[in-house]
């Protein structure tokens, strides 16, 4: 069984403003201008954020929200997440950034802020009510479970050892994309599923030749867009936490 990590297993809302609010503030000389980044998260933040596929977006989403002339300033985050691909290629653009410039930012703020106070960066993750228990339930149901993230694999490691998780297998950003590992994963055993909450994830791994037949599990906890659950398309099974918490041959 394979499951995503944030939006997942963890909810870390306040660590990833926390952290993109951090590399922002690296990139941006925020000294010569009037105004700051909020200490709370903000709600355009909290909105965009079934949006995000890689860590980087989140700080080029921080940055748009200081650009006085950024459409997500002008138009709101509604018309922003309506067009959000578009729109963060031409926020790289009026930045002059390369999404590398910005995932090695972002993991500077997590690698400065673990070498700081790890028991204040850990404390920002809350894992998800139940998730835990099911996790350390699937050894007992003979299953082994693997965590595949676009998180960077050390942040990831750090949060599943203060949870006492130990996955048989986790994979970070570093790895390759998800499609691709889960063929990796997927040429080697029987996966009896994947369990994620990005839904335009879930329908890139079933159009992945070699993917169409794995179960696929949309996580209904996680961070999702209100239209997300609806009109599932065949493959993708909306997880509930009840689901969640029964037995394996049971669920969806
Ligand atoms: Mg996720």
């Amino acid at each position: 069984m394979v499951f995503d990590f944030d939006g997942v297993i963890v909810d870390g809302m306040g660590e990833y403003w926390w952290s993109s609010r951090q590399a922002c503030m690296t990139l941006v000389d925020t000294a010569s201008g009037s105004e700051s980044l909020p200490v709370e998260v903000p709600e355009a933040f909290r909105l965009l954020r079934p949006c995000i596929h890689y860590g980087w977006e989140m700080v080029l989403l921080a940055a748009e929200l200081l650009r006085p002339d950024s459409p997500l300033r002008l138009q709101g985050p509604r018309a922003y997440a309506a067009d959000y691909s578009l729109r963060s290629q031409q926020a790289l653009e009026a930045w002059g950034w390369q999404p590398a410039q910005l995932q090695e930012s972002l993991e500077q703020a997590r690698r400065k802020a673990v070498a700081v106070d790890r028991s204040a960066w850990l404390a920002r993750h809350r894992p998800f009510p139940g998730v835990v228990e099911r996790l350390a339930g699937l050894a007992a149901e003979g299953v082994d479970w693997v965590v595949l993230t676009t998180k960077g694999a050390a942040f990831t490691a750090e949060l599943l050892s203060s949870l006492q998780l130990s996955p048989s297998e986790l994979y970070g950003h570093e790895s390759g994309s998800k499609p691709e590992v889960l063929l990796r994963l997927a040429s080697q055993r029987l996966l009896r599923g994947f369990v994620e909450d990005r839904r335009a994830t879930l329908e890139t791994v079933l159009a992945t030749p070699g993917l169409a037949s794995l179960p696929c599990y949309l996580a209904s906890w996680g961070y999702l867009k209100p239209e997300d659950r609806q009109s599932l398309p065949r493959g993708i099974h909306l997880l509930e936490p009840e689901a969640l918490a029964s037995p394996l041959a049971s669920w969806p």
